[in-house]
């Protein structure tokens, strides 16, 4: 049987190098009219019964090399359940892992896929939910839809947007985790949250990256989360609709969902350094941080990223343009591609059931300050 790898469906990403006997050498693509790359995405069919070692050659130059030490493999043969491949590893700019293939057809990736299809799914079924509305705010440069859903009656305005970042995909699982507990009808936090708030909700910032197995990027290779200063229609129409939208309604609390390559550990970071800090600001978002830790010990406040020193902070990133902008209580919220280090699980690792148990303890711990924001 001939061993055949593809990556030609719905966030693929993979070149093949050479294929020799057991030894499969392999490449990641760069995003389109970028340096980005990272993200990987793909099948291997016609390997039962043998074990294949797998060496991506170009790792080293990816665009965060920290990314690959104590970093597993994940795969799966059903695309529902994805494990960690236990023998990865990282060395001289390469990483390797071997499988021993038990089934006709494997699927591996950098983390857990959300297919563009399964986007649509979550967005129609949740736009179904009593209360929700649905809105496209306009579309991408490839010509796909910019989804919102908007549920709730309260003034508080709460904007939560995720995947600029297109390879970053745990920010969407954590979507279905928030969309889903917002809409159970007999949960009684997301009640009093959709009483005391109105959600306008953005589960995919990117299509055009998520679609073409991008890291980082949109269809012409820019940096989303670069553009929040001066979005426009020819590099950024999805920032420049989205932050249409939001000069409508206005913002009171924001959250940005990522992942984050290297750190190994869920994290937040605010808005130190806009022109228009305050103390009383920006301590709504450490009292948010501090109350999440204590909700859930899948977060915690040690590890992070350095603050921005007073007025040095980057304007053209959404959570400091939209704290300086409104006034917002605006983080970014970030999830590992390693497995978590607190409460480390060798099988599994931070998985989607994870991310969306997360998006639960974000919203508990909103709805215990909604109406200090
Ligand atoms: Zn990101």
């Amino acid at each position: 049987m001939t061993i055949r790898i593809n990556a030609a469906f719905d966030a693929g990403n993979i070149r093949v190098v050479a294929i020799e006997g057991d030894l499969i050498d392999l490449e990641i693509a760069k995003d389109h009219q970028s340096d980005f790359y990272q993200w990987f995405h793909f099948r291997v069919a016609g390997a039962k019964g043998r074990t294949l070692s797998f060496r991506i050659l170009n790792a080293g130059g990816s665009a965060y090399p920290f990314g690959w030490p104590g970093y597993r493999t994940r795969w799966s043969t059903d695309r529902q359940v994805w494990r960690q491949a236990p023998e990865t590893s990282y060395a001289n700019g390469v990483l390797s892992f071997t499988h021993r293939f038990d089934s006709d057809v494997v699927w591996f990736a950098y983390f857990a896929p959300y297919s563009m299809e399964r986007h649509h799914d979550l967005v129609s079924r949740i736009a179904l939910q009593p209360g929700v509305t649905h809105r496209e705010l306009g579309v991408t440069l490839d010509g796909q839809p910019m989804d919102c859903l908007t549920l709730g009656e309260g003034p508080k305005q709460v904007w939560l947007y995720a995947r600029q970042h297109p390879g970053e995909t745990m920010a969407e699982w954590w979507m279905e985790g928030a969309l889903e507990k917002l809409t159970d009808a007999g949960d009684a936090t997301a009640k009093l949250l959709r009483s005391k708030a109105t959600f306008h909700i953005v589960p995919n910032m990117n299509p055009d990256g998520s679609r073409r197995g991008h890291l980082r990027t949109n269809a012409v290779g820019v940096n989303l989360n670069r553009e929040w200063h001066a979005p426009s229609a020819e590099k950024s129409p999805e920032v420049l609709v989205v932050r249409g939208a939001m000069d409508g309604t206005g913002v009171d609390f924001a959250m940005d969902v990522h992942g984050d390559e290297a750190i190994p550990a869920n994290f937040l970071a605010g808005f130190e350094g806009i022109p228009s800090w305050t103390d009383e600001l920006g301590g709504k978002f450490y009292d948010f941080a501090r109350a999440l830790a204590a909700a859930t010990p899948e977060f915690q406040l040690d590890l992070g990223y350095e603050k921005s020193a007073p007025g040095q902070a980057n304007l053209s990133m959404s959570t400091n343009q939209l704290a300086e902008r409104y006034g917002a209580v605006s983080m970014t919220l970030e999830m590992p591609f390693k497995d978590h280090e607190a409460n480390a699980d060798a099988e599994y690792g931070w998985s989607p059931e994870r991310c969306k148990r997360l998006a639960h303890a974000c919203l508990d711990t909103l709805a215990g300050m909604i109406d200090r924001i």
